[in-house]
Order: C-alpha cells, then sequence, then structure tokens
C-alpha cells in the first residue's frame, strides 16, 4: 500500500449485526484518490437504478483521503457518499471537525456501512477494535444530548461523534449528519440514509498515525504550505470575518439572495455581515484539525427572546437561507434557527430554501394560513422557526416541507418556481450574479451545489494561474465553460484529497504534498487529470441513475432579470454554455459519457 493510506476500509453489516476488515482497493486509490472519488468508484458498482436511498440495499460511506490527518493545513475533513433519498442521484456531502482525522487514527481509511439494524444502535470504533452497541435511550436525544451522552457511557471524553439528530430519525430528506458539536455533513440527506440503518452515531478515537512514503520531506512541504496559508490574503479575509465576510463583497456583486431569489438587494445584509457577528456576539474563532484559517465563529447570545448559549454561530450558508432569503435581519434570530437545525440535524441550506418558498407561496396565496398554521410574513423570522421544529418532526405543513423543495413545487402546481437543480435546493450565490455558478449548478453532480465547482470566487477575483483558472467577465457566456470545468476539476480533486476549500496553498505545493505522501510521481497536469476523472466518475454514476441533458436544467425563477441589485437585469444563456460545456468536456449531445471514456475510465 502507497504511503498515505491505512489500507483498511471497515465494512459493516448492520442487518447482520457484523463487521469485516477489507483492503482498500489500491487500483481505485490511485485513480481517485479518496473521499467523493473513491466513494464514487466503489458506490457505481454497488448501487443500482433500483436502489432505494431509504432501504436496507443503500450504502453509506464515510470516507478520508491521503492527507487526512497529516500536518498538511486544513486537512481534517471527512466524506459521507450514499445514494440521495433528496435527489436520488449522486450524493456526497463533507464536514470538518476532528471525526475524519481520528477515524484515521483509530485504523480506517474509511467506513462502509450497509443494511439495517433491527433496533437503533451506535458504532464505538476504539484503535482498531468495533462494537456495535444498542442506541434505543439515545434514540430521540438532539445532536449535542447524544454527543456528551455517547462519551460518557464509553469513558472517553475525547472521541470523536458523527451522529444524527430526530430528523435524521424520521428520514427527513433534508436531514443532516452532525459531528464534532455543530460540524455538518448535510447536503442531499445524510442524515436521513444514517436513520433508514437505525444508526444513530458513531464514535471513534485512535492514536495510530498516518503513514508517509518520505515523511521528512512532506513535512517540509507541509510546514511551507501553512506558512503560505496563513499569508495568503483571502485565508485572512475568513479568519477575521468567518465565511460571512461573504456578505458585504457578495452583496455588492448581486451575488447574496434576497426574498427567494426574487430581489438582488436588501439593506438588512450589514445586520448580518461577519463584522456585525465580531462586533455583537462572537466570543471566539474556531478551527478544524490542523487549520491555519479558523474560520469557525463560535458566539454567545446573552439576553434576548433569541438567547443561546456558547454555541457554534451560523455560516454564510445559513446566513443566507435562514436570513436574506426571508428578508430577516436579526442576526439572533438567524443563529437561533441555526443552532436549531444543528440540534434537529437539518441542512440549513436545503431547510431555509424551501421554507423561503413557503414564505413565497403564502405571499402569492398560494398557500393560507389554515394550512400552514400560522401567518408567514417576510422579515418575520418566528414562522421560519417554528417550521423548522415541524419540519424535524414531519408534523402538520412540515411533513410537506419535509420532502424539500422539488416535491413542495410539484405538490403545489409550480415546479419552475421551486429553487433547485436535480433536487438539490440552490445554495447561496446568485446564478444570475456570475454567469459560471449557473451552469456549475446546472452540471454539479450533486445537483445546485456551490462546493463541486465555485465560479463565483473566480470571477470575483481568485486565479489559479497555474492551472489557467482566471477571473473573466461574471455576465459572458464566452469562454466559460472551460473554465467552469476546470474548477469543477479541481475542487472534485480538493474533495478527494480531501483539503478544505478555503485552504489555496497552490498546485505546485498540493502536488508536492501528494507525492511525498503517496511516493507517486504526480505533477500539476496529473492533478488537473485525476480531478477530471474523478468528476466524470460521479456524472457516469448519474448517467446510471438515469440523469440526462433535460436535468442539467435552472428553473425558470432563477432565470428571470433581477430589480436590483449588483447582478439586475443579467440573464445567462443556459443553451449556450450548456453546448459549449458539454463539448469542453467530450460528453455526448445528451450528456452521457462517450464509451471510449468509459472503458478509460474502467467502467465499461
Ligand atoms: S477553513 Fe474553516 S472549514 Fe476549512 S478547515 Fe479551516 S476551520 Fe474548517
Amino acid at each position: 500500500m502507497p504511503g498515505g493510506y491505512l489500507g483498511k476500509i471497515l465494512v459493516v453489516d448492520l442487518t447482520q449485526g457484523q463487521w469485516e476488515v477489507e483492503p482498500l482497493r489500491e487500483e481505485h486509490a490511485s485513480r481517485f484518490l479518496g473521499g467523493g472519488g473513491l466513494a464514487c468508484r466503489y458506490l457505481y458498482d454497488l448501487i443500482s437504478p433500483s436502489t432505494d436511498p431509504l432501504g436496507p440495499d443503500n450504502i453509506l460511506f464515510f470516507t478520508t483521503g491521503p492527507l487526512v490527518g497529516t500536518r498538511a493545513p486544513s486537512c481534517g475533513r471527512y466524506t459521507a457518499c450514499f445514494l440521495s433519498p433528496l435527489t436520488g442521484i449522486w450524493g456526497e456531502s463533507n464536514a470538518g471537525g476532528f471525526f475524519g482525522p481520528e477515524m484515521r487514527f483509530a485504523g480506517y481509511d474509511g467506513i462502509l456501512i450497509r443494511g439495517r439494524s433491527p433496533e437503533p444502535v451506535y458504532l464505538w470504533i476504539n484503535d482498531g477494535k468495533v462494537e456495535v452497541r444498542p442506541a434505543s435511550h439515545l434514540w430521540g436525544l438532539d445532536t449535542y444530548r447524544v454527543q456528551e451522552a455517547i462519551k460518557e457511557e464509553i469513558g472517553e471524553p475525547r472521541a470523536k461523534i458523527a451522529c444524527i439528530g430526530p430528523a435524521g430519525e424520521k428520514l427527513v430528506k433534508m436531514a443532516a449528519i452532525i459531528n464534532d458539536n455543530a460540524r455538518a455533513a448535510a447536503r442531499g440527506g445524510p442524515g436521513a440514509v444514517m436513520g433508514s440503518k437505525n444508526l444513530k452515531a458513531i464514535a471513534v478515537k485512535g492514536s495510530g498515525t498516518i503513514p508517509l512514503h518520505n515523511e521528512a520531506a512532506f513535512n517540509e512541504v507541509a510546514r511551507e504550505a501553512r506558512d503560505w496559508v496563513r499569508e495568503d490574503f483571502t485565508a485572512q479575509l475568513f479568519h477575521s470575518g468567518g465565511t460571512a465576510f461573504w456578505m458585504d463583497l457578495g452583496h455588492e456583486f448581486g451575488d447574496v439572495p434576497i426574498k427567494y431569489f426574487t430581489k438582488g438587494y436588501f439593506e438588512g445584509t450589514g445586520k448580518l455581515s461577519g463584522a456585525t457577528m465580531a462586533e455583537t456576539i462572537l466570543v471566539k474563532t474556531s478551527a478544524c484539525y490542523g487549520c491555519p484559517i479558523a474560520c469557525g465563529r463560535v458566539i454567545e447570545v446573552k439576553e434576548g427572546q433569541y438567547k443561546l448559549p456558547v454555541t457554534e454561530g451560523p455560516e454564510y450558508e445559513t446566513l443566507c437561507s435562514l436570513g436574506t432569503l426571508l428578508m430577516v435581519d436579526n442576526l439572533a434570530a438567524v443563529s437561533y434557527a441555526n443552532h436549531l437545525c444543528n440540534s434537529l440535524g437539518l441542512d440549513t441550506i436545503s431547510v431555509g430554501v424551501t421554507i423561503a418558498f413557503a414564505y413565497y407561496l403564502f405571499d402569492r396565496g398560494v398557500v393560507s394560513e389554515r394550512e400552514v398554521g400560522f401567518a408567514l410574513k417576510w422579515g418575520d423570522p418566528e414562522g421560519a422557526i417554528r417550521l423548522i421544529e415541524l419540519i424535524s418532526r414531519k408534523e402538520g405543513f412540515g411533513a410537506i416541507l419535509a420532502e424539500g423543495v422539488r416535491s413542495v413545487g410539484e405538490r403545489f402546481g409550480l415546479p419552475e418556481e421551486a429553487a433547485h437543480v436535480k433536487g438539490l435546493e440552490v445554495p447561496m450565490h446568485e446564478p444570475r450574479a456570475f454567469f459560471g455558478s449557473a451552469l456549475a449548478y446546472a452540471t454539479s453532480p450533486r445537483g445546485a451545489c456551490h462546493m463541486q465547482g465555485d465560479p463565483y470566487a473566480v470571477d470575483s477575483g481568485s486565479a489559479i494561474p497555474e492551472i489557467g483558472i482566471i477571473p473573466g467577465d461574471r455576465f459572458s457566456a464566452e469562454d466559460k465553460a472551460w473554465m467552469v470545468a476546470r474548477i469543477q476539476d479541481w475542487r472534485a480533486l480538493y474533495n478527494s484529497m480531501i483539503m478544505c476549500q478555503f485552504c489555496s496553498p497552490g498546485p505546485e505545493r498540493i502536488a508536492k504534498l501528494l507525492r511525498e505522501a503517496t511516493g507517486w510521481d504526480i505533477g500539476i497536469e496529473e492533478l488537473v487529470k485525476i480531478g477530471r476523472d474523478i468528476f466524470d466518475l460521479k456524472r457516469a454514476f448519474n448517467v446510471k441513475m438515469g440523469v440526462k441533458r433535460q436535468d442539467d436544467h435552472l428553473p425558470s425563477l432563477l432565470l428571470r432579470p433581477l430589480p436590483d441589485g449588483g447582478a439586475q437585469g443579467a440573464v445567462p444563456d443556459m443553451e449556450k454554455l450548456l453546448a459549449d460545456y458539454y463539448a469542453v468536456r467530450d460528453w455526448t449531445e445528451e450528456g452521457t459519457l462517450k464509451p471510449e471514456r468509459m472503458r478509460e475510465l474502467g467502467l465499461a
């Protein structure tokens, strides 16, 4: 086994209550590295179109990558991969914190879960030893309390725990997996998949280390990369303002979605900015394993209706999805709603978008106070807070929203007003503000997604010139396809190493890190090629699940000109963007991989 890998996958069959250790398939690791890439290669063989995402045949695969748990900067993440119950296609969610590195210190590159336990259970993995423990007494606990309860039960306060809350138990399709207090692997409903398996949590603890091809050389490059990242201007913005630093800047570009994607300007954004958070409720910053950036915010709301103990504060995405999207500018209320989602185990993006759609439908008279149970008024956070609780319990109007925005749109006969692509709710970057984002949303392997390609970052100034990624005209469809494909390939690589996307030590240092970790002869072009292979692999998975060209579709809601703000009047030409993109990708006109490419990827 090359350096960077432990060479072991823990395979747990919950139906049988048994587990075994399988050798990591080196041929898959050498081609697709780890994280989403490696998991997709496994799941391509294990999942078919007839697999029920919430049935025992679905697989939930927790993976890491060759850099996770090493001294490389910001490599403390893990990925949960699965067939998504929300979208029916490729599901991939990753989270920071410490769970991923600890899984490796406990002896495993990945944990593959199959089957369904007859009773609620949790896994306790301690330095290679595995126990499947009863969890009926933990069923119903929120994510904070279950983490504490398990630590006490196993007598290991330093164990790292990934768990679900009540929403995952209820199979809410927007349910998240929460680890290390409030880090969330949220998108696509991994919490529902975990709940469908009657798996409440996984606790890990280990004392191992990661074997490296050339440890001394690796540590020297890692030190150099950490120093570089500390000096990086964007990293400093993330440190000083958290991800919420983008609120002010993004608003200037018209990138902040407002009033359910119908406006481009909102006076209240200043009250939700990173600077306002720092001046009002911020207690301190926090960092994931080995991260010199520390974008996390720890907050406390000391008084008032939305009083909160010291806890994790909202990120940019949540400040929009539970704030600007509802015209709410009350930072304490958004923080409260964020805390509620974390404790119930919900994806704040999908939940926020779906609730905003409910506000929109209410405003247009499509749903009434009688149906919802109370009034939904733009700017009022109370309706959202009540809906979050109802969604988590699948009660009343919450049961309708719990299926996600696509389902709500279909139910009320307004599918083109539902903000999603392939069933995944649109994240908090306006596709009309950066046309590259529109194309990336349409073609991302998990549906509308800002983490499998972030052209808004490129066209607002973040260049990676070594691989040809340079900012262009954000409102132009010309030359956009190549740049979008390139940044998607680059992020596919990031999501497989795994390195946090806020960390940019540059392609040469990344190639050196992988070279010294694994011993493989990897240069910059090889990095891009690996990324492209991973991206195409995920497309092949989705094609196998039935995805076609017509699914690469943005709803009409997102293709109407905005009346105000930094993207006023702009609308991307999706036909041209997609035609160019398929040509760049060398896909067929139907959006499928050509037979020779399938053979090249070993998928024939
Ligand atoms: S930048 Fe933020 S999310 Fe990324 S690893 Fe660091 S603390 Fe975690």
